[in-house]
């Protein structure tokens, strides 16, 4: 028989676990033609804390595309290759109450609503520098790389079932394109942006880049810096208020903490100076938010007290 694990947290873990993975409500997501292949049974949650502890449990070592997830982390370069200043000129920070996927823009300041919707996440990646598309690619990953601690790879299947079905995404650069929100050649910056959402991932791999947030920037297991540390409040303070789609306001009051879902089925969240924590599984909810990834995530918060607020 094997020993049992001393560890409260790995048993409360394990707990969840099997607690929700019967729950069967949701679908995956189906508008990525590849995506609609996702197997639905598929589930992990992972816990790395800020001095490099680690617990997971489930399906953890699973690969998938990170998705919506990677906006945070091509915001976070926009800033270092900009600056502050800048980078708001060009994409706002006020959350839309909308879906990621809605074709509205701020046409008065001239700007996608925030970098967390489509629109502001595809404005968003056109700023990254780079001398053509390979460089800008390359630098894209290098970025991953160090928030991963490990060489990343696009799924190009993917990549290419996105880049040939995403008419909406398309639509809405060529919207900014016409309104002056994005002066890139916009094909490039699609492919770009198509890439960076599918490039692949695991459970693992989605609480070491959350937990590297919350140590200000340093990936807490290689203790290589991913980010530069002064935008680190900038890139939390998108998540905790546009991280979660239409869900943004009901999960800042309920759950209290900067997250960021994708519709692979992937939340991270960050909890500043102690953790990051990475939840996978591919059954979403209308909104498009994996279900039994926000139920992990309210009780986790609930049961060890993690809401910002909670004092
Ligand atoms: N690549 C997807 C899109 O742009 C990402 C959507 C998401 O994860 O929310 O539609």
């Amino acid at each position: 028989m094997s020993q049992i694990d001393p560890s409260p947290l790995k048993v409360f873990l394990n707990e969840l676990h099997s607690q929700y993975k019967s729950v069967r409500e949701g679908a995956v997501a189906k508008y990525i033609p590849e995506l609609a292949k996702a197997n639905p049974d598929l589930f992990s949650i992972c816990i790395v804390t800020v001095d490099g502890q680690v617990w997971k449990v489930g399906d953890w070592e699973q690969l998938f595309t990170i998705q919506s997830i990677s906006k945070v982390f091509a915001y976070g370069l926009a800033l270092e290759d900009h600056g502050l200043d800048y980078v708001l000129t060009r994409v706002g920070v006020e959350p839309t109450g909308d879906a990621f996927n809605a074709i509205i823009l701020d046409e008065q300041s001239k700007r996608p609503y925030n970098p967390m919707v489509n629109a502001g996440a595809i404005a968003t990646t056109s700023l990254i520098k780079g001398s053509g598309p390979t460089e800008r690619l390359n630098r894209m990953l290098d970025m991953f790389q160090r928030y991963i601690g490990r060489d990343v790879f696009v799924d190009i299947s993917v990549f290419t079932s996105e880049r040939s079905t995403g008419h909406r995404n398309r639509a809405m650069a060529h919207l900014m394109l016409n309104f002056g929100m994005i002066d890139r050649n916009i094909e490039e910056a699609l492919d770009l942006y198509f890439q960076q959402c599918a490039v692949m991932v695991n459970c693992q791999d989605l609480a070491v880049m959350a937990a590297t947030l919350g140590n200000r920037g340093i990936n807490p297991i290689t203790k290589e810096r991913a980010v530069d540390k002064r935008y680190i409040k900038d890139i939390l303070s998108v998540m905790y208020t546009c991280g979660m789609y239409n869900f943004a306001g009901e999960w800042a009051y309920k759950i209290g903490i900067p997250v960021k879902s994708g519709i692979c089925g992937g939340i991270i969240a960050v909890v500043p100076n102690k953790m990051g924590i990475g939840v996978f599984s591919p059954l979403l909810d209308v909104r498009g938010n994996s279900v039994r990834g926000v139920k992990v995530c309210e009780e986790l918060s609930q049961r060890l007290g993690l809401h910002l607020f909670d004092c």
